[in-house]
């Protein structure tokens, strides 16, 4: 990794000078939080964390950084898996939660303008009281930013209906590492006066340019909302009713799987009570939402699969506690050491000769070290975490990724690169596509400020 982690004097008095001293973090206990990302597993130094307060000071950062060959990490709430919003390598911690505006939802054009530092629960919130729904939901809700979720390209569980965050971007306020500020809020639906910039900065992991502000899609708000927990003998058969429900169920708005080891896991970590007096080999957390009620139209495409047992929750308390049995998966894992952690997409019909495999591949490299698998089921999306595995030692990330590229998957579904997979990009990329991207982050960030160390493995 490439290392730049002093602060001259002379630099370090520009960026107080922009950003003003109380938003300059140095002291140790003030920077720590910033320098540990969410699991434990990636942990760096920072000389310092910069926290400007808008578009203005985020330019004028990054042309600090630039005339004094200084490195940037981006961090928006810090909730990103793959090690690629923290310092890794002593850079500068540019911190977007203080662009925190909120601007009044748009009903008409069903759309609302947000700051970088705004979490996904906050613009859920503001779409709710407005009548409509912000569709990009996950566990990490609360804590996640929107600058965060566009530069990964979030998914979450409801890619299903709506698509992921670059489905719900109509555009972008930002700043290139380059200097140059790209600007397209008026949330046009068409729009094809040249390069789309919110799609190119939408996955580019903080690498391409800092994302200040959003204006993001809303959908519509339905009032009747249904959810089952339904248990299966084994996974294939969950992956085929989850096909057949996709094709008769309109309503249909998730699918998550989880496997029998995983809900012990979290009903011993949080004390919950087993849904079901019979333990299965996997569960799938199916969620309709629609104007009507959707709960016989659920309940009529459950029976035509062939189901272990089922359960069924209409209202919010008991939806959210039948939510928790999935949810809860990565918390829990947690509980157990710094998880290697994978986020994959194999093809549908490989899914469950891929969560088969895998554990077996995993003890036979690491012995004693434990997977678990939970995921998106619908998008063929699994999260495959590794513990009782050191943190640094990565046997078990060459076979986990070499098997899914071997199985035509894709080594990211939607967690990105960060710094933990760049190693593997080969995997899934040509040397021709490869080789694009290096020339798209020399134009668009000359003197590598920006995240230098993400996403693209070091060159030869
Ligand atoms: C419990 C839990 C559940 C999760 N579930 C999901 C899930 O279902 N689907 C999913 O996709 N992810 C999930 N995640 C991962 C994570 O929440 C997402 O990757 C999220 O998008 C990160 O947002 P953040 O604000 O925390 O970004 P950070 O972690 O701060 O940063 C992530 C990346 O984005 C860059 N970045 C951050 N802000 C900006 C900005 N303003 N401009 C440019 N670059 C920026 C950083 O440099 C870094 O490369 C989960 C995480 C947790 C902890």
């Amino acid at each position: 990794m490439s290392a730049r982690s002093a602060i001259e004097p002379a630099a370090f008095a520009e960026l107080v000078a922009i950003v003003g001293p109380r938003n300059m973090l140095t002291a140790d206990d003030e920077r720590a939080t910033y320098e540990r990302d969410w699991t434990g597993r990636f942990v760096g130094h920072t000389p310092a964390v910069v926290r400007p307060a808008d578009t203005h000071e985020v330019a004028a950062v990054i042309d600090v950084c630039r005339r004094h060959g200084l490195a940037l990490v981006p961090q928006g709430g810090n909730t990103g898996l793959v090690g690629g919003g923290v310092p890794l390598a002593g850079e500068v911690v540019l911190s977007l939660r203080r662009l925190a505006t909120v601007d009044p939802v748009d009903v008409v054009a069903r759309q609302v303008t947000v700051g970088a530092g705004v979490s996904i629960a906050a613009v859920q919130d503001a779409a709710a009281a407005a009548g409509l729904r912000y569709a990009v939901d996950f566990a990490a809700r609360d804590t996640a930013t929107v600058g965060g979720t566009v530069a990964t390209n979030a998914g979450g569980i409801h890619v299903l209906r709506y698509g992921g965050t670059r489905e719900q971007v109509m555009g972008v306020d930002a700043v290139l590492g380059s200097g140059h500020r790209v600007q397209r809020l008026q949330g046009l639906v068409k729009d094809n006066a040249g390069y789309h910039f919110a799609s190119l900065l939408c996955g580019s992991e903080g690498t391409l340019g800092v994302i200040t502000a959003a204006r993001l899609r809303l959908v519509t708000r339905h009032e009747h909302r249904v959810v089952a927990l339904v248990a299966f003998a084994d996974v294939a058969t969950a992956v085929e009713a989850v096909a057949a429900w996709r094709s008769i169920l309109d309503s249909l708005e998730a699918a998550e799987l989880f496997l029998a080891d995983g809900l012990a896991l979290v009903c011993d970590a949080f004390g919950l009570a087993a849904p079901f007096a019979e333990r299965w080999a996997a569960y799938v957390l199916v969620e309709a939402s629609a104007h009507h009620d959707p709960t016989d139209e659920l309940a009529a495409a459950v029976a035509v699969a062939d189901i272990g047992d089922v359960a069924v929750a209409t209202d919010a308390t008991r939806r959210a506690a039948l939510w928790r049995y999935r949810e809860d998966h990565t918390l829990a894992v947690n509980t157990l050491g710094p998880p290697h952690k994978f986020d994959v997409t194999v093809p549908l019909g490989r899914l469950a000769q891929f969560v088969d495999e895998v554990p077996q591949r995993v003890a036979a490299t690491v012995p004693g070290a434990r997977t678990w698998l939970f995921g998106h089921v619908g998008d063929g999306n699994v999260h495959v975490n590794v513990t009782g595995v050191a943190p640094e030692d990565d046997r078990v990330d060459e076979v986990v990724l070499t098997h899914v590229a071997e199985m035509g998957g894709s080594i990211s579904a939607e967690h990105g690169i960060g710094t933990a997979k760049t190693r593997w990009l080969p995997l899934g990329r040509s040397a021709d596509e490869i080789a694009a991207m290096r020339a798209i982050k020399r134009a668009l960030d000359p003197d590598a400020v920006l995240n230098p160390n993400a996403l693209l493995p070091p060159s030869v």
